[in-house]
């Protein structure tokens, strides 16, 4: 595969500041001792917003080369908006990567489709890349909608997105069914909707661009399911909500092909 596989730990409102340094610090061991490559696999974590600091001084003092991100941004730079985190902050503080569209934002704050794509733009306007996320909800997958409905989404949270910025996305499919239920999708569920939407950026984009963006799954994944589906041709990762909180089941996750 030409494209770095992609290993990510949503840890969603979970881990104050202290369990966060002590996960970061499992972590690393973990992957230390099994000798780690991580020029084979890009490892991120997402933690709370206030957790980042202290997870930049880990990643700084122990030169992991551990990547992190926000679990939000907002779509401003700075102002009057109480609450929110600008992508400015979330730079300013070594992030490299940030969430966008999670299912849990999408429902929960009723984030739209055009929400989506002006955090993507504010992302990519602080030097953040952001991992797109979309995905059916149950009814959608019953009625068999759930490849038109997903692409709609990716279509819609991409509005105004360049080619160029389009080029270093990260998109991750996750069906909203199998999120924290302990359900997950086939990897040929995976490879199905992976492969439509590297079929529908090429259309909105290029074949290279297509090439070149990773998509991933998520979807209550753990060690024992991640190697099956990093198996299939389109699925460059997986986003881990639960499972990312173990630091030895997530190191493990990383070692999929060990
Ligand atoms: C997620 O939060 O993105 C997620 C996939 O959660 P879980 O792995 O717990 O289903």
């Amino acid at each position: 595969m030409s494209r770095t596989p992609f290993i990510a730990g949503n840890w969603k409102m979970n881990l104050d500041h202290a369990q966060a340094v002590t996960l970061v610090q499992k972590l690393a061991w973990t992957l230390d001792d099994t000798n780690f490559d991580f020029d084979k696999a890009e490892v991120v974590v997402f933690p709370p917003f206030t957790d980042i600091r202290s997870v930049q001084t880990l990643v700084e003092g122990d030169k992991l080369k551990l990547a992190y991100g926000g679990q939000d941004l907002s779509d401003q730079d700075s102002g009057a908006y109480t609450g929110d985190i600008s992508g400015e902050f979330l730079n300013k503080l070594g992030a490299k990567y940030v969430l966008v569209g999670h299912s849990e934002r999408r429902t929960i704050h009723g984030e739209s489709d055009a929400v989506c794509a002006a955090k993507v733009q504010a992302a990519y306007r602080n030097d953040l890349v952001p991992v797109l996320c979309v995905g059916e909800g149950l009814e959608t997958r019953e009625e068999n909608k759930h490849v038109e409905f997903t692409l709609e989404q990716l279509r819609g949270s991409l509005d105004g997105l360049s080619a160029e910025q389009a080029e270093t996305l990260v998109v991750a499919y996750e069906p909203v069914w199998a999120i924290g239920t302990g359900k997950v999708a086939t990897s040929a569920d995976a490879q199905e909707m992976s492969a439509a939407i590297r079929a529908e950026i090429e259309k909105l984009y290029s074949a290279d661009v297509a090439e070149k963006v990773r998509i991933l799954y998520g979807g209550s994944v753990k060690a024992a399911s991640a190697p099956e589906i990093m198996g299939e041709n389109d699925v460059d990762g997986v986003l881990v909500g639960g499972a990312s909180l173990d630091a030895s089941e997530f190191a493990n996750i990383a070692r999929f092909d060990a």
